[in-house]
């Protein structure tokens, strides 16, 4: 099979969150159950990252978990751009933002933050963002505003990931007024969970980011992440996306094998056979995820 070199890793530094969102696809964390707070130390995310013989273009931080949580966060940040152009993206909620020095922050590199902030003052924010705290991830923006502007930067660019919901749904007005005056980019996006949670859905935006990004995005007849991404967990096991909630299938572990091993391995090598229809009854995480359902393709951190 041909295979390219993985174009996107997405690793998580933690395994916790400090808010508990109520639609949080990882339930552990919503529930905040069974929970030992895990990290990655930065000589094991060192040791990770000297193996790689090709880098991606894309490194993200954050993926089902908090990666401010983890201390020495920006240190790795830092490390990878130090080896490599690829660029560095971090998903967060942002709240923990003003515990590290706005010098680190800033001497990573770091090219990219998406914030995931649905409301514009604390009652629409906490609402949805149980625990958060929106005066907190707001001055932290200003400051990292400031500071760019201040030393004549563009980089870190901040966007703003708004969750429509129908608590939030009649403040986007609002809400793109409010962040582009802080000179953030602001993007709207429905959930895609439903089962459940139907009273959260907002009535009058009805995009759904999956049709939509298919419909523009769409390059092949079947899921084509295998083939380009991979997502690593606080363990190390690594993933070909985020669908499989119960982490149950895991195609290898960095801290065992070289990711280029896995990347080759049989394992991901049989769940592409697989979406391309060459094997059958294996056991995958696909049967039951939306994107497989379409026969599709969604990049969910094409940014
Ligand atoms: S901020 Fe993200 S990871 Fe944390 S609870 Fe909310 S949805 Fe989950
Ligand atoms: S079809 Fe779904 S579960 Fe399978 S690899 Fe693609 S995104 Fe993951």
């Amino acid at each position: 099979m041909n295979l390219n070199p993985c174009q996107e890793i997405m690793i998580d530094v933690t395994n916790y969150c400090n808010l508990s969102c109520p639609l949080c696809p990882n339930s552990d964390i919503r529930k905040k159950t069974n929970i030992t707070p895990k990290q990655i130390s930065f000589d094991k995310f060192k040791a990770f990252v000297d193996t790689l013989k090709t880098f991606p273009d894309l490194f993200v931080f954050g993926n089902k978990c908090e990666p401010l949580l983890n201390n020495a966060v920006f240190d790795m940040v830092k490390y990878v751009n130090s080896k490599s152009s690829c660029r560095t993206v971090m998903f967060t909620n942002f709240n923990l933002a003003d515990k590290f020095k706005i010098e680190d922050i800033f001497s990573s590199e770091i090219e990219h933050f998406i914030i995931g902030l649905d409301g514009i003052d604390q009652i629409s924010y906490a609402e949805y963002r149980t625990g958060g705290n929106f005066d907190r991830v707001i001055n932290a923006i200003k400051k990292i505003q400031t500071y760019k502007k201040t030393h004549n930067l563009q980089f870190p660019i901040l966007s703003i990931m708004f969750i429509v919901f129908k608590h939030n749904e009649h403040l986007r007005e609002k809400a793109k007024i409010f962040f582009e005056s802080l000179d953030v980019h602001v993007d709207f996006k429905r959930t895609d969970l439903y089962d459940g949670y139907e009273n959260w859905l907002p009535e009058k935006f009805t995009k759904n980011i999956i049709i939509n990004e298919k419909e523009s995005e769409q390059t092949s007849s079947f899921c084509i992440l295998p083939w380009r991404k991979a997502t690593i967990d606080v363990d190390g096991n690594v993933f070909p996306c985020c669908a499989d909630e119960a982490l149950e299938f895991k195609f290898g572990n960095i801290f065992e094998k070289s990711f280029d091993k896995i990347w080759e391995g049989k394992e991901l090598n049989n769940l592409r056979l697989f979406l391309r229809n060459e094997i059958k009854n294996i056991k995958v995480p696909c049967i039951n995820c939306p994107v497989y359902k379409n026969n599709g393709y969604t990049d969910v951190a094409n940014i």
